[in-house]
């Protein structure tokens, strides 16, 4: 009697999620199952049509190593539109016109989902800004902005190809030299 109480009290723990270092052999199939896929969030930001070699850098504008909430990071997955893409999802966050303008840099054609109650609220179509102010660091090691704690400044020199200049000393920069401050 008293064994079969301690084994549900067991269980149900588990179902709470509350046992853990759980060994996987002991974790039941569908448990497994469904930790090992990429959850669906109830409520933040999922980042669309990244491409794929802009995935970490959208992570990085967005400081997601940081991040309190779930993160789900995938990279290489098929988009009929861009070829290969990458998507962000982002737990707990809504993001800041800022962090829209950043991620425009680096993915001008992302879109930006806003999840509530796990269904899409809003989807907001980046735009890559005239200005980019203090995003990007200048590739020019002389540069004033890499010596002295001047703010970066960019204008876009060209859309597509993306093609950014510096306000300071003119470098002409393309998306390859594209680092995020
Ligand atoms: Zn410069």
């Amino acid at each position: 009697m008293a064994k079969r109480k301690s084994i549900n009290k067991k269980m149900r723990n588990t179902r709470r999620g509350k046992v853990r270092a759980k060994k996987a052999s002991s974790v039941p199939k569908e448990e497994l199952k469904r930790e090992l896929k990429i959850s669906a969030i109830d409520e933040g930001t999922v980042i669309d049509h990244i491409p794929t070699d802009a995935t970490f850098k959208v992570a990085e504008i967005l400081d997601l190593e940081n991040h309190k909430g779930i993160v789900s990071i995938a990279t290489n997955l098929q988009s009929k539109r861009i070829g290969k893409k990458g998507i962000v999802k982002v737990g707990g966050k809504s993001l800041t016109q800022d962090e829209v303008n950043k991620i425009a840099i680096v993915a001008p054609e992302a879109t930006v989902n806003i999840i509530k109650n796990y269904d899409v609220k809003e989807k907001i179509k980046v735009k890559t800004p005239e200005i980019i102010d203090n995003v990007v660091k200048c590739s020019n090691p002389i540069c004033i902005t890499n010596n002295e704690q001047v703010p970066t400044k960019f204008y876009i020199a060209r859309k597509d190809p993306l093609k950014i200049k510096c306000h300071y000393c003119e470098r002409i920069m393309g998306k390859e030299d594209i680092e995020i401050v």
